[in-house]
């Protein structure tokens, strides 16, 4: 629905943004884990592709909102964290023209 209803969208995971960019681009290109994890566990339509298709999973706490962790908020679920991302908190920047993340893995 979002994806034909919307020019851009912006993903939030607690309270901060970590990807925005055009609609079509988020689906074609999604590049932050939270994104691409959400992505994927959108069903599809078409039981033969459904069936093919990885899903991305999530594990790990999800932190406390009251008592947030410092560096990155999504660092206990991510499966490519490092230990930059425990300790620092990922800015948001453009990646490719329009599309901008948060995440100390991606290079712009
Ligand atoms: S900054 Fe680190 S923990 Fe956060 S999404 Fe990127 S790789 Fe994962």
């Amino acid at each position: 629905m979002i994806k034909h209803i919307s020019d851009r969208v912006g993903v939030m995971y607690l309270g901060n943004l970590v990807e925005l960019t055009k609609s079509d681009e988020l689906y074609k290109n999604p590049i932050h884990p939270y994104t691409r994890a959400l992505l994927s566990a959108i069903p599809i339509p078409d039981p033969k592709e459904e069936r093919e298709k990885k899903r991305i999973p999530i594990d790990g706490e999800i932190p406390s909102s009251i008592n947030p962790i410092p560096g990155c908020k999504f660092a206990s679920r991510c499966s490519i964290v490092k230990d930059i991302c425990r300790t620092q908190i990922p800015s948001l920047v453009e990646v490719n023209t329009g599309h901008f993340v948060a995440c100390h893995q991606i290079k712009s």
